[in-house]
């Protein structure tokens, strides 16, 4: 199982596994779906992760920071309210994650990103 290759999406930031159907393209897949590549990361995924990274800066080192803040910075630039930025928000965290920027911790543990549930806490990665 562990020698299955894993990628992760540019959108989302969910891990994904290699399938029968991506062993052709698999250099080239850079999406876990169509909903994913039809969204891509537009100028507000950015600036939700930016958001996030600063809301990360701005706290004590270690200290907890809820996805959802970032929609409230960014929902004041621009016309959507912050509940459609929720999930957007929460793929900008998962990115974080890939890049190695922060992790997600759920219940004082660090957690999956492509399995987080609930309300999705981050901090800076400790190393
Ligand atoms: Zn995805």
């Amino acid at each position: 199982m562990s020698d299955v290759p894993t990628k992760t999406c540019v959108a989302c930031g969910r891990t994904m596994t290699w399938r029968k159907a991506w062993a052709r393209s698999w250099d080239e897949v850079r999406y876990c779906s169509t909903a994913c590549r039809r969204r891509g990361v537009g100028p507000v995924d950015l600036a939700l992760e930016e958001a996030l990274v600063t809301l990360l800066d701005g706290g004590r080192r270690g200290a907890l920071i809820d996805a959802d803040d970032a929609t409230r910075v960014v929902a004041g630039r621009i016309p959507s309210p912050a509940e459609e930025l929720r999930e957007p928000a929460r793929n900008a965290a998962r990115r974080l994650v890939a890049t190695g920027v922060a992790e997600i911790v759920v219940a004082g543990q660090v957690v999956d990103p492509s399995r987080a549930r609930g309300p999705m806490a981050l901090r800076r990665t400790s190393r």
